[in-house]
């Protein structure tokens, strides 16, 4: 923000600075003598207005006031500190300014030496006898230059940013027409100085992450650029880690964008003391690093800094009374062999680095071809899942719950198929995450509903009464719409509402006490909810006394291990027991044997599940099996 600011204000600055010097130079003691004279000044306005680099437009101003005063010769010095460094001086021998340029200023050191020392104007006659010359005649007088003016250069604050110098090869003091000329001259230096300083110092702005200190995006991209055509020059590989905080979206969330400001400060310093003293890191954007290691001698050399960053960034911190154990993921890609151009080698890197999520975080992996094919696979899915409504190329399957008492099936679960005519088929275990975080959840959602509660209606016709469970993501739970979506689908379909459950995961149950008011509002819809995969979360039964849920699914986990481990045996068993207590009904799922079906039966599970009775089917199939009624 207050770089715009500085940018905005030189703007305007320019415009009103540069009237007042169009009046100070036409004001100069002489009228102008010729239309050379209009045009020189107004080429160094020019100069101004266009940005032309401020050295050029120290020569041009040189190069006027001397045309204005044959004979002279004139110099700009700037004041680095309190170095003097050479600014412009075209006519002047190179010999002097190279003499002049890095000498530290002071009382003795030439008129320019002691006008930007004591801030006032320093007038010598004459350079052979005057005692601030000792030292530097001996560059000046073998070159005609005999006697020196000086003009501190000042910013519009007063502050000292160099001197002008003008020279004759007599010894003289200017007349009044030359003292003005004196004036105005550093007066306009002044003023192009400042510009540059202020340039530069917006540059500086632009280049440095505010927060961190480190390097900022806009820097990177051209570090990298130069480092590219270096590298091709000296054939020196590089290599790329593309660093990204894990879960950070959480802690900005939880304990606001402050606390999140003073990790990532903590953090930047961490990489700084995890990477050699020399590395090159930049902050991206939000929670994201780059970090460029050059000279790489061989693999181990990188992954030996790859995990030195997720081992410094892995110490458990306190943010605002809070301890937090951070970490991130890391994406690598090397130079040339990942990618030849800035844009190929962030793209690579990114892949990785989203790699090393999907891998479950807090790691680093190298770049590889095989992750571009992954990567375009997930894209075409993606793309593919977006029109896969539209095409109809989804349907549902159903699975019969088969009631342990009367041995008939009471309830289907609904499962999306989803038969793409090029990818072909592809699991929902595949493609409803992928729909959670393409946004396209909901339409399927509302797409799965409809199909279900409509053939819960076609069945009824049949004379089947049917349960039906639909699966409901726990993206619903953070969407006020989904409650009126429901509502409407229940509307539209005529479904009544006991007989649609909608089974959620125990994570979905735990994560927010919202979640609990939109349990409230599809209990007050009259439908049903079942807890899936229960026990593989970390909700206890207690927590779930305040819900008011109708059914538990043990997951099929504890079906698998059921017959294997007798302590097994006893969780399902007390898992049921509690389930009564609480008045659930309790549901196994995954069932696959019969002695599994016989275990169940005498844990007096209610109803089970599974490939034992029947895998998911479509709905002709149910309604054309007796069997399953009998
Ligand atoms: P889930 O809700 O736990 O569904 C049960 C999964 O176990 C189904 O896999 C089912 O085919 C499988 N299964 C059932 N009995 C047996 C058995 O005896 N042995 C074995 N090995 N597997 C059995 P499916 O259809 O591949 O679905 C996988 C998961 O995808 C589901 O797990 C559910 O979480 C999700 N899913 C499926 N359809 C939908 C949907 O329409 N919406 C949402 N949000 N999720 C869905
Ligand atoms: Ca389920
Ligand atoms: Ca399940």
């Amino acid at each position: 923000m207050h770089k715009m600011n500085d940018i905005k204000k030189s703007k305007t600055q320019l415009i009103d600075e540069l009237q007042v010097l169009r009046l100070e130079i036409s004001k100069t003691s002489h009228p102008l003598k010729d239309t050379s004279e209009i045009e020189n000044s107004t080429k160094i306005l020019e100069m101004i207005a266009i940005g032309k680099p401020a050295l050029e437009v120290y020569d041009a101003i040189a190069l006027m006031y001397e045309q204005r005063n044959p004979g002279m010769r004139c110099s700009m010095l700037e004041l680095h500190g309190n170095i003097l460094m050479h600014g412009g001086a075209p006519s002047m021998p190179k010999v002097y300014c190279e003499a002049v340029h890095g000498l530290k200023n002071g009382p003795e050191v030439g008129s320019c030496g002691a006008s930007t020392y004591t801030g006032v104007r320093v007038l010598v006659e004459d350079i052979a006898t005057d005692p601030k010359w000792a030292e530097l005649k001996q560059f000046a007088l073998p070159h005609g230059l005999r006697s020196c003016w000086s003009e501190p250069i000042k910013n519009s604050k007063g502050l000292v940013l160099g001197a002008f110098g003008m020279y004759h090869n007599y010894p003289a003091l200017p007349n009044e027409s030359e003292s003005n000329d004196l004036k105005s001259a550093a007066r306009l230096a002044g003023f192009v100085m400042e510009r540059d300083h202020d340039q530069k110092h917006i540059r500086k702005l632009a280049y440095t992450d505010e927060l961190t200190g480190l390097s900022s995006r806009a820097h990177f991209y051209l570090y990298l650029t130069d480092l590219i055509e270096v590298t091709q020059e000296h054939d020196n590989d590089f290599c790329l880690l593309y660093l990204d905080l894990d879960n950070f979206k959480d802690i900005n969330d939880s304990l606001g964008h402050h606390a999140g400001d003073i990790l990532l400060k903590a953090l930047a310093k961490r990489l700084g003391e995890a990477t050699p003293k020399t590395t090159y890191i930049a902050r991206m954007s939000g929670d994201e690093f780059a970090i460029i290691i050059e000279n790489v001698k061989d693999k181990s050399h990188l992954t030996n800094i790859a995990q030195s960053c997720l081992d410094h960034i892995a110490h458990p911190i306190n943010i605002l009374d809070r301890k937090i154990t951070p970490s991130c993921s890391i994406g690598i890609a090397c130079y040339p062999s990942d990618g030849k151009d800035l844009t190929a080698l962030l793209k690579v890197s990114d892949i990785s680095l989203y790699e090393a999520k999907e891998r479950g975080k807090n790691q680093y992996v190298f770049y590889k071809k095989e992750l571009t094919q992954k990567v375009e696979y997930r894209f075409q899915i993606e793309h593919a899942l977006k029109e896969a409504i539209e095409n109809k190329e989804l349907s549902l399957v159903y699975q019969p719950q088969i009631d342990v008492r009367t041995g008939k099936i009471i309830a289907v679960e609904a499962l999306s198929r989803w038969h793409h005519p090029q990818l072909g088929h592809i699991t929902p275990s595949e493609f409803i995450p992928i729909a959670e975080r393409i946004g396209m959840i909901k339409p399927l959602t509302d797409w799965v509903l409809n199909t279900a509660c409509r053939q819960v209606i076609e069945w009824q016709k049949e004379g089947l009464l049917l349960r039906m469970a639909v699966n409901i993501s726990p993206k619903h739970f953070i969407d006020k719409d989904f409650v009126p979506m429901v509502q409407r689908i229940l509307n539209e379909t005529g479904m009544i509402p006991g007989q649609l459950e909608l089974e959620v995961t125990e994570s979905t149950v735990q994560t927010d006490p919202k979640n609990l008011k939109i349990f409230q509002a599809l209990k007050d819809l009259g439908i049903l909810l079942a807890i899936d995969d229960f026990g593989t979360g970390y909700s206890s039964l207690a927590s779930l006394n305040h819900l008011n849920v109708d059914s538990l699914k043990i997951d099929k986990y504890f079906i698998d291990d059921l017959l294997l481990n007798n302590k097994t045996k006893l969780l399902v068993g007390s898992m049921i027991k509690m389930g009564h207590n609480l008045d659930y009904y309790v549901v196994a799922e995954g069932v696959e044997t019969l002695e599994q079906y016989n275990t169940l039966k005498k844990l007096r599970c209610d109803a089970i599940q599974g490939y034992l009775f029947s895998k998911p089917v479509t709905a002709d199939i149910i309604s054309k099996t007796p069997s399953y009624f009998k």
